[in-house]
């Protein structure tokens, strides 16, 4: 098990007890008692983590992968990973590492330092680095130290997150960070409450403090048959993104596989996505994308306003370009985005 490492924004109430501020749980914490993440925990009237600079994984991936499409398109960014995840999704790709200390009791991980991390992506050659896999928020104390290092080296910091941070963490954040992809995973609290084991109001809160600070923002929703799939409830997800966070707010409706403890369901019908990406147009939004499904011609940028290819992608491979000073090529109509 890595040392335990001082954590970021906590506070100490009565006696030895302790409350984490760092996630929507706000969870209480008595002397030796963990958190419902199972990766910080009150030692001694302290809170303390046990991530910090404990690696479970670490690539250089397109940041098509993350996705973040308006974000240094066909460039590489370095991903990076702890162990942990305040959430406890009954159909999560990562379960291996997102809920191994929950599973085992330990948070396991290689010894790398934030430093380390930036040596990586400057030789890898990527432009960002990436804080995903599992949840950010839960390894904070290292995105944060390595994101303030890779900051002042002219790379930028990427959050692919659950978004279920306190406004709290996401004004400590965004200083240093340039993108986050949000799952937003359902519209309705019950679903958070039962799948999740989480609420949906603190994501929704943290996602317009992440806009309104500046941050750039995607938002992925995996179309999961009989949890989220109704068009009624995606109309006012994909309504909800145009009207709080912005129609330029990209939305990547991305088609489910069974995993983890949801293998009782089929991939999410072709229909059913095709229903997704048309709700997004009408709700307004600029630019819808279809995510896991190879070969669609929603997989690439198109400009809003004559509707030329602006960013031609095939999987996670970017064909082509056509952008010039953030503006799409053929008629100027700027396209929103983090480009240089
Ligand atoms: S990060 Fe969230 S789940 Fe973990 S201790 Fe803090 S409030 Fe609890």
């Amino acid at each position: 098990m890595p040392r335990d490492h001082e954590a970021m924004l906590w506070e100490k109430l009565d006696g030895q007890n302790v409350r984490c501020n760092l996630c929507g749980h706000r969870c209480v914490l008595s002397a030796g008692q963990f958190g419902l993440c199972r990766v910080r925990a009150n030692v001694e009237g302290e809170l303390k983590t046990y991530s910090y600079g404990a690696l479970v994984a670490m690539n250089a991936d397109p940041i098509e992968k993350k996705p973040l499409f308006h974000v240094l398109p066909g460039s590489r960014s370095l991903s990076v990973a702890a162990a942990g995840c305040n959430f406890q999704c009954e159909f999560c790709q990562n379960w291996q590492i997102s809920q191994s200390p929950r599973r085992s009791g330990v948070v396991t991980g290689q010894a790398v330092s934030p430093g380390q991390i930036v040596t990586a992506a400057r030789n890898y050659d990527c432009r960002s680095i990436s804080y995903t896999y599992t949840e950010p928020t839960i390894f904070f104390e290292m995105a944060y130290e390595t994101a303030r290092l890779a900051q002042a080296e002219g790379i930028r910091n990427c959050f692919v997150s659950n978004g279920f941070m306190t406004e709290l963490a996401v004004e400590t954040i965004s200083p240093v960070l340039d993108a986050i992809n949000v799952d937003l995973k359902a519209f309705r609290d019950e679903t958070y409450r039962s799948v999740m084991k989480a609420r949906l109001a603190p994501v929704l809160r943290s996602m317009k403090a992440l806009a309104q600070a500046g941050v750039w923002l995607e938002v992925t929703t995996l179309v999961v048959p009989g949890m989220n799939d109704s068009p009624q409830e995606l109309g006012e997800m994909a309504s909800w993104i145009a009207s709080e966070l912005g129609p330029h707010v990209p939305w990547h409706v991305s088609r489910f596989h069974g995993d983890y403890n949801m293998t009782d369901r089929p991939p999410t019908p072709m229909a059913t996505l095709e229903t997704a990406l048309r709700l997004g147009r009408e709700a307004g939004l600029k630019y819808v994308y279809c995510g896991n499904v190879v070969g669609r011609s929603e997989e690439s940028t198109r400009c809003p306003a004559c509707g030329q290819l602006v960013i031609e992608r095939v999987g996670f491979s970017v064909r082509s370009i056509d952008l010039r000073d953030g503006a799409c090529g053929h008629c100027g109509e700027p396209i929103e985005g983090v480009w240089e």
